[in-house]
């Protein structure tokens, strides 16, 4: 955020920026959970990777709360509906990370029966590989997020999408160290 100290404990900025930092300060997620990334996801939002720091801890399961949509498995064709209408009934602005291989792409389940990436029925600003992808790579997309919001500014009038949309690259070579357990209290 662009700040200026025009005189001392006098700060300008420009309001643009001030609700930018806002909403990408608090990005309240809706796991949209159907298979295993969901699992993933809970992982990520526990204590070990600590979501607040991001403000991004508490997840909402009314789509009326969240501006962050996290599709994490893979969709049915039958799923789709409802997934449509959980975006839907989301108010502006709003934003949709793609988590794991079988949201973007289908995954392994090339069939009729499962849609073939998300992202043909609802717009997607951030893709998130993995089969699953490990917490660091959903929080690094959730960065990727941040930084699209900083970007992207007031919605346009008339409701219009950002074209802005980001793939980032796994994060392997991060991998937490396990924690000792103590057995017996000592
Ligand atoms: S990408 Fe892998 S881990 Fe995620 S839902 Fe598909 S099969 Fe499960």
């Amino acid at each position: 955020m662009g700040i200026e100290l025009a005189a001392e404990n006098i700060i300008t900025t420009r309001l643009r920026e001030v609700v930018n930092w806002a909403r990408r300060s608090s990005l309240w997620p809706l796991p949209f959970a159907t298979a295993c990334c969901g699992i993933e996801f809970m992982a990520t939002a526990c204590a070990r990777y600590d979501l607040a720091r991001f403000g991004a801890e508490v997840a909402r399961f009314s789509p009326r709360q969240a501006d962050m949509l996290v599709v994490a498995g893979r969709v049915s064709v039958k799923m789709m509906p409802v997934l449509q209408r959980i975006y839907e009934q989301m108010t502006e602005p709003k934003w949709v990370i793609s988590m794991g291989a079988c949201a973007s792409t289908g995954g392994e389940f090339d069939t009729y029966a499962v849609v073939q990436g998300v992202d043909q029925y609802i717009p997607v600003d951030v893709y998130v590989p993995g089969c699953p992808p490990r917490p660091e790579t959903l929080m690094e997309g959730i960065m990727a997020l941040q930084r699209i919001v900083d970007r992207d500014g007031l919605p346009p009038s008339g409701g219009q999408r950002r074209p802005l949309q980001i793939a980032i690259q796994p994060t392997h070579e991060v991998r937490p160290q396990p924690v000792p357990l103590t057995v017996g209290g000592h």
